[in-house]
């Protein structure tokens, strides 16, 4: 049996204490995502391997739930915002709840039928994901987005099924985020 515990997140940053899992993503390893390809390798060249964001986790042996965060720092890829590869779970029962703690962010659903939806993400929302949505975050404001995620262990993360890409990009427009057709068909 398990032995209650807290955790502490700081909301500004992501932090986690204690913290049991920890991964980076950098703008080269997310080449594949963004659609200008030669805006990214400039960047690099540029500004070096920029952080684009990070996940931290809490995570018990035997439990059947794990949370963490995921911080994207404030930045945009030509026009296209910093954002998360975004996935489907492998399990197609299971969703996830996006709790955001700083920031503005705009989330990114394409369910399995083709199905595109955006929720908005801000100190407060709660967003709830249902199984079989792919989900991703995006960063569309000057400061760092933070939020906590919850989900089942079993969940698991799959990107294979959106390795074209997601049907909608958000891009910034000439008042504020844009969503516009990126070409692939869900
Ligand atoms: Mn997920």
């Amino acid at each position: 049996m398990l032995d209650p515990q807290n955790v502490t997140i700081d909301a500004e940053s992501g932090a986690i204490a204690p913290e049991t899992e920890h991964y980076e993503k950098r703008l080269s390893d997310l080449r594949q995502i963004f659609a200008d390809r030669i805006a990214l390798d400039r960047m690099v060249g540029e500004e070096g391997d920029r952080l684009v964001y990070q996940v931290r986790a809490f995570r018990k042996n035997e439990s059947d739930l794990w949370f963490g965060t995921t911080t994207i720092e404030p930045g945009r890829v030509g026009s296209e915002y910093f954002m998360t590869r975004g996935h489907f779970h492998k399990r197609h029962d299971m969703g996830e709840v996006y709790h955001t703690q700083a920031g503005k962010g705009l989330l990114l659903l394409q369910a399995r039928d083709g199905r595109v939806e955006i929720l908005e993400m801000h100190p407060g929302s709660c967003s709830f994901i249902p199984p079989d949505w792919a989900h991703r975050s995006i960063n569309v404001g000057d400061d760092r987005l933070v939020f906590v995620w919850v989900c089942n262990v079993e969940a698991g993360n799959d990107y294979g099924e959106l390795e074209k890409g997601m049907q909608r990009r958000v891009i910034a427009g000439v008042s504020g985020p844009e969503m516009i057709e990126s070409g692939v068909r869900g």
